[in-house]
This record gives C-alpha cells, structure tokens and sequence, in this order.
C-alpha cells in the first residue's frame, strides 16, 4: 500500500570498472529507467590495467541518452528530474591538460601494478611510516598517487605539462564533472572527499590536500592542478550538464562507489556494515565521525560527507572478486556468461582440496602482498572445472573473512549481520558459502542497485527531494534474502586455514 509516487526523480551515473551505468529513481529509491554500457578493458602488459578516458565520458552520454529514453516512453516528463549524482570508481587517476581538457594518457585504472617496484623504493624513503597516520592509507599500488607518478616519469607530454604548469589530475569523478560541465571552458574542478581521499594526498581530518604528503611524494603544488574538494552532496558547486538531454540539470551529489553503497545500504549508524562484491569486493564499516586508523591491514576512510560533520569508515579492499570470475570466462572459456558460473560450481559438492588464490593484482586488505600473484593450489587428477569455479567464488568469501576479522581487532567488536550487493552477490551460492564462512546472516536486498542509489540520495538531499537520513530509512527494505550459516564450525575453520596457508605460498613470484 504505497503512497502514490511523488513526481520527483533523481538521475545517478553509476561509472563503475566495466561498465557505465545511468539509472533514474523516484522518490520511494526505486529505478525506473536504466541504461548500461561495458567499455574496453586495456591490458597493455601483465599487471597493466588501462581505460580510455575519452570513452568513459561517451559511455555516460550514452547511457544518460538510453536512460532518458525510456523515461520518456513511461510517460515522464524531463523537467521531474530534479538533479543528478555521479558515483563512480576510485583511485583511476586520469591526467589532462586544463588548457584544452584533452587527457595526456589512458586511465590507469586502481587494479594497475605497474608501480609495484616504484612503491617498494618510496617506502624506503623517510617518513613513509608517516603517511597512513595523515591519509588512512598503507603505501601501496592501489592508491592514485603511485600512478600519477608513474605517468609523470614515463609520459614524456605530462612531465612536459606539469613542468608548464598545466597539469591537472583528477579521479573518475572529477574528470566526469570537469567533462560534463563542458571543459576548460566552465572549468568545474572539484572532487569529494570519499574520492579524494583516495589519491593518498588529503589529510583525513581536515579535507585539505597535505604538505607533508605531497612533500613526501615530491609533489610541487603550484605546478599541479589539484580538484576543490567539496561536500559529498553539495546545491552549486559541482555545476550542471552542459550537453544531452538533460542539459541544465545540476549535479548535486558525487560518492565513490564505495561509499555510495554504503549509503544506498542506508549504512547511516556506527556498526552499519556493507560488502560490495563488484569487479573486486570492498567492505565498508561506519565507525562514525572520527576515523580509526587501522593497526590490522584496513582503511581508514570517509564514508560520506553531508550536512555537519564527516562520517568515516573502516575499509577491507580486496582487489579481484567478480573479475575472476571474468577471467574464468574470457580466459579459461569455463562458462559462457557470469550467471553460469554458479551453476558450474554446483556441480561438485565441494572445493575438492583446491584453493585458488586470486591475486591478480597482489593482495590488498588485510594482507598487502604487492608482489602476490594468482596461485591454485591443491590439484590432483581428481580436479574437475567446477572445483576450480568453487575455489574462485570461495577466494572472496575467505578474504572477507579475514577482514572482518582484522575489523573485530581494530574496532573492538563482531559484526552481526553483513549487507551485501554487487554483481557477485547474485550468486546464492557465493553468498550462502559467506554466511558459512563467517558464521552470521547475510543480507541482500531485492535491488541490488544500492551504488547509484547511494549517489541518488546524495544528490537527492541537496535538493529536498529528501529531507534527512531518517526519511531514507524505510527506502529499499522489501524483499530482502538472508542466508543464515549452515555449515559445521570445525569445517569453516579448516577451510579458512586452508586458505591463510595459501596465501604464504603466493607472495614473491613476479
Ligand atoms: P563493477 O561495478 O565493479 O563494474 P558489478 O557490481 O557490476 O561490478 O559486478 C560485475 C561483476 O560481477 C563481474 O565481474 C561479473 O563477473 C560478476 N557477476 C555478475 N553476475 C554474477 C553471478 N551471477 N555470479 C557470479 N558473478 C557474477
């Protein structure tokens, strides 16, 4: 018995690693016309990991133009759109001239190891013990600095234009709001701290990019056009849509995809807890208005950035999650689509004894071996392709397990039901062999478009079309799955030691 749907809506660009959505939502958080693109992966060499940045914005064209379209066709009219957000993929850093708005080089994209042996160097370097107290980070290759600098050192034409002074960097969504709002000619240059934070050169209490950081990375500031960073919902400053057909509409709200589900999840309270298993498979925990800097692999983060204070999260990032299945598809030629690969691993009853640890681009959260790469460990004569499709879904459900419990140390407490989306979590299988892993309820909503709804109800509360986070509490509740743990907890715990001893045997093959 609803109440009849308030004319109102609220555009989401959804610019995730492998595809690019637009969806439109009413006020209730429901979508009612979607459109989505998969662009070009480049895998130039082993560990490199690229996108074409002049692509990414024509796929969110597009998309907006698909989306708008069948809106159109139930009947509503444009100008109910009252505003749009933009969620997107973090740390891809993209560099561009702020002359001519032209990119110098392809995206490298977050998965990207290329700097591995430059990151190795630079936590040698004084003070880089330092670093992660200031920015919430571990040195890593995952964050955008190590790439800006791998294309500062590399790419002739940006060290050419930084030297100028004409260097601009952005992530994703700076590079899209810049792009939307029609280029160097509006020059909209701003960035939210959920995404900002992740270059690994803004201080996490004050929101301002940190001398000490860009010192240590030798950054020289006057020289590199950084993003404004702005409120996660913000009314005027993140400008409007210079072309398409939704050319006028302000953009009012900007998370990264990360933060955006935690706040589709409506993960508002300290305790709230979300696993997005998407391309790779992030874990966000809301411990509040202060952040906690991890002593046991995680990120400090910031889970949003609204009306008065910030709030934080702590992070488990696992670098490969869906893309392995991916990988199970276009490499190993397993199944023909990702929804198969459930069904392939169903038809054993178990792993078999084979481990597959995924670790394409190293291991993130909370192991952070850069140098660990994929290893299937435990093959016998007896291994049918569903084990190894078994062992594959099962390497994300270990790796959660393993950062919910470095989260148990770093907070003090056990979680007690985790929420779940992402494209992985289709799968029932996966996620009953997470409840089983991690011995509590697993909860997945019916729309699992939680990411661009996050960056809906950002952009959606600069606007009115919600009022507060207590009004959001009701939206998206119905029709939710939950997966109970059913397995023997002896059981569980041989697999997950199985696994931690795995993951000793992958580190040092590069
Ligand atoms: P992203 O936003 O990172 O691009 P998505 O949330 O769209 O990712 O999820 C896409 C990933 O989920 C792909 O890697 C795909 O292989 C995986 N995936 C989608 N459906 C299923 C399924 N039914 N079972 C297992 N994996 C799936």
């Amino acid at each position: 018995h609803k109440k009849h749907a308030r004319e109102e809506f609220i555009g989401s660009i959804d610019q995730g690693t492998t595809s690019t959505r637009f969806l439109i939502f009413n006020h209730e958080g429901e979508p009612v016309a979607s459109h989505q693109i998969e662009f070009k992966q480049i895998y130039p060499h082993p560990g490199w990991h690229e996108h074409d940045p002049i692509e990414i914005v024509e796929s969110v064209v597009n998309c907006i133009e698909g989306a708008v379209k069948v809106f159109k066709r139930r009947g509503h009219a444009l100008n109910t759109i009252k505003a749009v957000g933009i969620t997107n993929q973090r740390e891809t850093t993209v560099v561009w001239d702020k002359t001519t708005g032209q990119p110098l080089y392809n995206a490298i994209v977050w998965t990207d190891t290329r700097t591995a042996a430059m990151i190795r160097e630079l936590k040698k370097r004084d003070g880089s013990d330092k670093l992660q107290d200031i920015c919430g980070l571990p040195l890593s290759t995952y964050p955008s600095v190590g790439k800006l600098l791998w294309m500062m050192e590399n790419v002739p034409e940006v060290k050419k234009c930084y030297e100028a002074g004409n260097l601009a960097f952005g992530t994703v969504d700076a590079w899209l709001v810049y792009k939307l709002n029609g280029g160097p000619e509006n020059n909209v240059f701003v960035s939210d701290p959920t995404n900002a934070s992740r270059s690994m050169f803004m201080n996490l209490e004050t929101f301002e990019y940190d001398d000490t950081l860009l010192n240590f990375f030798q950054l020289d500031k006057n020289k590199l056009a950084l993003p404004k960073i702005i409120r996660s919902s913000d009314k005027e400053s993140y400008g409007k849509l210079a072309s398409t057909s939704l050319k006028g509409t302000k953009i009012t709200g900007c998370l990264g995809d990360q933060s955006a589900a935690l706040v589709g999840q409506k993960g508002f309270s300290p305790g709230n807890a979300k696993n997005t298993y998407g391309t790779g498979c992030f874990l966000l925990y809301n411990v509040g208005e202060k952040p906690v800097i991890s002593k046991h692999g995680l990120l400090a983060t910031v889970a949003y950035h609204f009306e008065g204070k910030p709030v934080y999260a702590l992070e488990g990032s696992i670098a490969v999650a869906g893309s392995a299945v991916k990988f199970l598809i276009n490499n190993l030629g397993f199944v023909p689509s990702s929804d198969k690969i459930s069904d392939l691993a169903s038809t054993v009853e178990d792993n078999g004894g084979c481990v597959f640890v995924t670790a394409f681009s190293g291991l993130f959260a909370p192991y952070w071996i850069d140098d660990s790469r994929g290893t299937i460990l435990g093959i016998t004569q007896y291994t049918q392709k569903g084990h190894i499709a078994r062992a594959t879904l099962e390497a994300t459900c270990y790796q959660t397990k393993a950062i919910l419990d470095a989260m148990e140390k770093d907070s003090g407490k056990a979680l007690q039901e985790l929420a779940v989306d992402g494209g992985m979590s289709n799968s029932d299988l996966t996620m009953q062999t997470q409840s089983d892993l991690i011995g509590i309820p697993v909860e997945r909503p019916a729309m699992r478009e939680t990411t661009a709804l996050g960056a809906a109800i950002a952009a959606g509360l600069a606007v009115g079309v919600w009022n507060d986070l207590e009004e959001l509490k009701g939206i998206n509740r119905e029709g939710s799955t939950t997966f109970l743990p059913e397995m023997p907890k002896e059981k569980s715990k041989e697999m997950f030691e199985r696994w931690e001893k795995a993951v000793k045997q992958t580190a040092g093959f590069v």
